[in-house]
């Protein structure tokens, strides 16, 4: 079957706009749904047009199947997948659409006899987009590895790493030169040279990164293997490749800033600084009156019923309990009772970014309760109780009052000015940055632990029995 350029261009032009408007939806909660089945039907138009496109060149005995395989393992994937191995699903993801990116780039040299050199755009796309998919390919693989602790997570670092990295980038360099301008050119030997090495160096650049800071990494590697696919859309002359692949750069770049800013951190802080390779407690040993105070079930139920304002904190414990349904029905029954209820959601609580979102939207939470940490922050002292689940940097009163402490400056949740803090949590375990918590020896706050499913479930009883 063949198509005819002018639809091809046409459908492009339509599946372009449903992802530069699936990006846009996906800005809020209220419409992210929809931006995601938008951005998803447009994929599946591309899909399906450029397969109709391809079928002129390939049989349709390898091009079905290919599809149809890809998908059927992405559905279930995509299915089978716990909402905390959310980042290294995208990270495997990630790393596919590089390396195809990057099989491409190598495919289109080996099929160009040497001899016959290239024009140099071409040749620079070419080179760029091989060494870029084959560095974010090894990158994602390793970054999914840590996150799946298949590898140690910590930082893995020697001695002149950051040179050692820097003479691979030069040899890539040079390689990607030679390959396009010596009497061979393309010289294939030397371009599959600049892939080996571009892999060798994905898997340097990830390796002294610590686990935790993965979805950071993943985030950049997502705007690298965006970079490549537009590339390599400009060697095959695919308008959408290009289209595609530059939304996912520049909104990968964007979503990287928007993380280490979350957080704090300069985003060579995350790539060069090894975070979590020592002890990052520094700074943060705590004084004064270190009394803990606890609280039961019961109490908890009694104060928040009797409360008119609670404000939930959800943190990667809540995640990890998978305990949001349970949180919803202690916030309808809560309502029920004319508790003014509503969530407060940190830019970096849990590990990836919209985490906590997602979750809360998983169990049906309507997003009017859910507010920004800016919007929620000057709330905190007129609201009655907060609920802290599993949820610990983000409510670290040191990032405000101690320069000490390695999250100084990172911007929190003031839930320690509200008149009473409860936190739900197992033990007095340090969070993600491995410090000590202030918060948790505040006289306005009380401690309850226990896993967050098992004590949630146990309020929602213990709320029922309060006359
Ligand atoms: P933290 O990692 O600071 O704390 C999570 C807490 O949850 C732990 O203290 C743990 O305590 C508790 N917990 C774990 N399992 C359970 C359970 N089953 N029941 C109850 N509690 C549990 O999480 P936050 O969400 O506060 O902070 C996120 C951190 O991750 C930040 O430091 C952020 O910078 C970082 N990060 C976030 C990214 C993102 O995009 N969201 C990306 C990269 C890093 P205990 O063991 O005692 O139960």
């Amino acid at each position: 079957m063949s198509i005819s350029p002018t639809v091809l261009l046409y459908t492009y032009c339509i599946t372009a706009a449903c992802f530069i408007l699936g990006v846009r939806y996906l800005g809020s909660p209220a419409t992210a749904r929809r931006g995601n089945m938008l951005a998803a039907g447009g994929m599946a138009l591309a899909l399906v047009i450029s397969t109709i496109a391809l079928s002129s060149t390939l049989p349709w005995a390898i091009v079905i199947p290919a599809v149809l395989l890809g998908a059927i393992i992405g559905a279930v994937s995509a299915k089978l997948v716990r909402m905390t191995a959310m980042p290294q699903m995208v990270a495997l993801f990630n790393g596919m659409g590089a390396g195809t990116a990057a099989l491409i780039g190598v495919i289109h040299i080996l099929t160009t006899a040497e001899g016959h050199p290239l024009n140099t755009g071409d040749m620079l796309s070419t080179c760029l987009g091989t060494g870029i998919g084959s560095l974010s390919f090894t990158g994602s693989i390793i970054a999914y590895a840590k996150l799946q602790e298949l590898i140690k997570g910590r930082p893995i670092t020697f001695p002149l790493q950051k040179p050692f990295n820097g003479v691979l980038l030069l040899i890539i360099i040079v390689l990607g030169i030679l390959a396009g301008t010596s009497a061979h050119a393309p010289d294939h030997v030397l371009f599959i040279a600049l892939a080996g090495v571009s892999l060798i160096l994905g898997i340097m650049f990830v390796l002294p990164i610590g686990g935790a800071d993965m979805p950071v990494v993943i985030a950049l590697l997502n705007s690298f293997t965006g970079l490549a696919t537009a590339l390599t859309g400009f060697v095959l002359n695919n308008a959408i490749m290009i289209v595609a692949g530059t939304l996912v750069g520049a909104s990968g770049l964007i979503l990287t800033q928007l993380m280490s800013k979350a957080m704090n951190r300069s985003i060579a802080n995350i790539l060069f600084g090894a975070f979590g390779a020592v002890q990052t407690g520094a700074g943060s040993e705590l004084t004064g009156d270190l009394t803990v105070r606890r609280t039961t079930v019961e109490d908890l139920a009694i104060l928040c019923t009797y409360a008119q304002s609670v404000v939930i904190v959800p943190g990667y414990g809540l995640a990890v309990a998978r305990a949001q349904h349970e949180i919803k029905e202690v916030s309808d029954l809560l309502e029920e009772r004319h508790v003014n209820v509503r969530y407060a959601i940190h830019p970096v609580a849990g590990r990836m970014p919209g985490h906590m979102n997602v979750l809360l939207a998983e169990a049906n939470v309507p997003y009017t309760q859910l507010a920004e940490m800016d919007s929620i922050n000057p709330d905190f002292p007129q609201t009655d109780v907060v609920i802290v689940i599993g949820a610990n940097d983000v409510v670290n009163p040191a990032a405000r009052t101690n320069p000490g402490s390695p999250i100084y400056g990172m911007p929190i949740l003031n839930v320690d000015q509200a008149k009473t803090v409860v936190v739900l949590k197992r033990s007095m375990n340090p969070g993600f940055a491995g410090i000590d918590n202030e918060l948790f020896y505040r006289p306005n706050t009380m401690m309850l632990f226990g896993d967050a499913k098992a004590t949630l479930t146990e309020l929602v009883a213990a709320i029922k029995n309060v006359q």
